[in-house]
């Protein structure tokens, strides 16, 4: 019987996912010597996932399904992130749009948890639907999640065995807050916003002299905390007033000149003369508790200043503090404006700093250098990175870590596995609700006083924060009083060692490093150099032999796609308009570069032009059959040497992770049989038909990792084949060298209706 007309993607689809239920768990029984393990770095399961995200698919995929053919045994384990903090954003912008008005801390805490996780149950539902429907060979039965249990358990783990180490210690730092999502934040998840803010000149009195110097700030509201400022010995224009003492406007408190040692590249740049800003700006922190300076914590925890002006906020103060100085005879004027940047949370939400404890992971222990170690696995190891040039990067930032503040305010996560023994209720300020359902928080002891009991605050307790010399432990003893921990891990620490985790529930024998990890060069900070840092801690040895960065797909804006940003570019509507195989050739089809791009529709339409020359040829081959040209089950003489080839070739490319150049290739090739088709049609029964049968099924099995749905469906139309494309063997370079004899019926029939292809 002659296909239909047109192919049908959605038809395809159907027939052939339900041709590969079960596929996997069956392959890996089959398969006992060699064998090819890799896993999906996890997307966030906060929302459906982009076609960005469907780039990781179809490479990963491509490579299953190449190694399969070459007789591996392949294992792609599944899973899927609780992101953390950026799930719990996605969550509450849904919950924001549906006229949901209350913040995250109105929420008890087990409320909000249970919230987010249907809210994930939906979306893991969703994710797993999508990547069946993009043709994935993954394994299903393998399915892990980084919050399910035994993710859980090995997070844990890998904290207590850190704390034996000493690598986990508890201590002041500079962190961003944002008070209204009361949650401290990484480096990484603030945007900068730039924005024009008056330059202010606040003319100082010098100590003991009627002569004065001029500082220069955008924010004459923090002048209160400066104590020092910095001048570069080398800098012509204010060296000489290195030593000098002022008085600070505001405090009447000295401000000392010292010389810096940052670079005088620095210092050049800034116009006039600036404050050190300690108190609460990261970059003056971080050179204070270098230098000895003492930094302050000024801010309450609603964003607020704690002392100075206590109860209010910065950008309110700031003409009340102008006005003071200027009352008291300070000169402070307005002197142009200059560009500044604020930092905002994913949310929107302007957000300041803390010195608040944290905890924090120590990557450089003298005792035992995390940091060494992954630099000594990457020496010693054979890592292979494509693009290679990204290794520099990769063993750069390794060498710079600083060490790791891994603790998140955010409900939905991995709970600290630490508790605090109450010896001095003192020490405690806690956040809970009331059996009334009322948010409550103060000081413990003034809260014991009060009438709660512990047991009351624990029941709905939602925030602990302990002061420093607070005694904690990994396993409260019997009798004790103790409160829980209420931060959670920063996703990327909890999920630091997924590539070691992930295979946490398979069989020993399988439980080794993996093939080849695919994933944007984005993450190469976040993910792969700490997947290393930790596997090695935890392993001895690297995580994984191959890594694949590949470029970004940009929104149509230039920037990366994120969920939490709102700008992927929809994968349901291309694979519903387009169906799953051109979706995902069109997005492999860019790779020509390492560049990041755009996606343009241009493939798209091209690869859909292809399918349909791919359907003719199928057409071709079934009439063949129906004229009984050749005989089935023939041998024939055959030349099959190009297509073997061009297999070879492909392989070769796929191996080297060249995706957009094998998938070009092997597209190319469709010329070759058409070429053959061709001769058909004009009338070479004797060798065309044979060639074109034996190479047409080749040409399926190479084209199939690209395509395998179209590929599948087209191979169980043809009239002589048996079992699934998806467990065919990789076509090897040899001759076929058996004669046949074609049956020359039916020629003139056959010729007619071939020429209306
Ligand atoms: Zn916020």
């Amino acid at each position: 019987m002659k296909n239909a007309d047109q192919y049908r993607f959605d038809e395809a689809e159907a027939v052939v996912s339900g041709l590969w239920s079960g596929l996997s768990q069956h392959t890996e029984q089959n398969h006992k010597n060699k064998k090819f393990t890799h896993f999906l770095i996890p997307p966030n399961a906060s929302g459906p996932i982009h076609i960005g995200n469907a780039l990781m698919v179809a490479l990963q995929d491509i490579l299953t399904r190449y190694y399969h053919a070459q007789g591996f045994a392949t294992i792609w384990v599944p899973g899927l992130d609780h992101g953390g903090y950026e799930t719990q954003v996605t969550y509450e912008r849904e919950q924001e749009q549906k006229g949901e008005t209350r913040l995250r801390h109105e929420y008890p805490s087990d409320e909000l948890y249970t919230n987010i996780e249907s809210f994930v149950e939906k979306h893991k539902e969703t994710i797993t639907r999508q990547i069946e429907r993009l043709g994935a060979r993954i394994d299903w039965q393998h399915l892990r999640h980084t919050l399910d249990d035994v993710a859980l358990v090995s997070a844990q783990k890998m904290f207590e065995k850190m704390v034996e180490d000493g690598l986990i210690y508890r201590e002041p730092y500079m962190v961003h807050y944002c008070p209204h999502c009361e949650t401290m934040l990484a480096d990484i998840e603030l945007k900068q916003v730039e924005f024009e803010t008056p330059l202010y000149e606040i003319v100082c009195q010098i100590q003991n002299s009627p002569e004065t110097v001029s500082l220069y700030t955008t924010e004459p509201e923090f002048m209160f905390s400066v104590t020092h400022v910095l001048v570069h010995p080398e800098d012509t224009r204010f060296a000489q007033l290195i030593g000098t003492v002022l008085v600070n406007p505001v405090t009447q408190k000295p401000i000392e000149i010292v010389p810096s040692a940052r670079k005088l590249s620095w210092h050049q740049e800034q116009e006039h003369l600036v404050p050190l800003f300690q108190s609460h700006v990261r970059y003056d922190y971080e050179y204070a508790i270098r230098h000895d300076i003492l930094a302050r914590d000024i801010f309450a925890w609603d964003g607020t200043f704690s002392v100075q002006y206590p109860g209010q906020e910065p950008t309110v103060v700031r003409q009340e503090v102008i006005h003071t100085l200027q009352q008291s005879g300070v000169v402070v004027q307005q002197v142009g404006s200059v560009t500044d940047t604020h930092l905002y949370c994913k949310k929107g939400h302007k957000t300041n700093t803390l010195i608040r404890l944290s905890w924090f992971l120590n990557v450089d222990d003298e005792r035992m250098s995390l940091r060494q170690k992954a630099l000594e696995a990457l020496q010693n190891d054979s890592l292979t990175i494509t693009p290679s040039w990204r290794k520099k990067g990769l063993v750069q930032w390794i060498e710079k870590m600083h060490d790791w503040p891994i603790a998140r305010q955010n409900v939905w996560g991995v709970r600290i596995p630490v508790w605090y023994k109450i010896d001095d209720p003192q020490k405690f300020v806690v956040w809970f609700f009331n059996a009334n359902k009322e948010r409550i928080s103060g000081r413990l002891d003034e809260l014991l006083e009060q009438g709660y009991t512990l047991d009351n605050i624990i029941a709905g307790l939602q925030r602990v924060y302990a002061e420093s010399d607070c005694m904690w432990v990994l396993s409260p003893e019997t009798g004790g009083q103790y409160l829980p921990e209420t931060d959670t891990f920063d996703t990327w620490f909890s999920s630091g060692a997924w590539s070691v985790f992930v295979y946490d529930h398979l069989a020993k024998d399988d439980q080794k490093p993996s093939d080849t990890v695919v994933i944007g060069h984005d993450l190469l900070r976040l993910c792969i150099a700490r997947e290393i840092m930790l596997g090695v801690y935890l392993t001895g040895r690297l995580p994984f032999k191959k890594v694949y960065f590949h470029p970004l797909l940009q929104a149509a804006d230039g920037q990366k796609m994120s969920k939490s940003a709102g700008n992927a570019i929809d994968l349901n509507a291309y694979i519903e308009k387009y169906g799953a195989d051109v979706t995902r050739a069109a997005i492999v089809a860019h790779l020509t570069t390492m560049d990041d791009f755009v996606f343009s529709d241009e493939h798209v339409y091209q690869t859909q032009k292809f399918i349909e020359a791919l359907w003719d040829l199928c057409g071709v081959y079934q009439l063949l059959f129906e004229y009984n040209v050749p005989p089935a089950n023939q041998k024939c003489d055959v030349d099959n040497t190009k297509v073997a080839a061009m297999a070879w070739d492909v392989g070769g490319s796929i191996r080297k992770h060249y995706f957009a150049q094998a998938q070009a290739t092997t597209q190319k090739f469709l010329t070759q049989l058409q070429t053959q088709a061709q001769a058909i049609i004009n009338g070479d029964f004797e060798h065309a038909p044979s060639a074109f049968i034996d190479n047409f099924k080749k040409y399926l099995t190479v084209l199939h990792p690209f395509m395998p749905i179209v590929t599948e469906y087209i191979y169980q139309e043809l009239p002589d084949t048996t079992g699934l494309l998806a467990q065919a063997t990789w076509p090897k370079r040899t001759h076929a060298s058996k004669k046949r004899a074609a049956r020359k019926d039916d020629k003139s029939a056959l010729r007619d209706i071939l020429k209306q292809l």
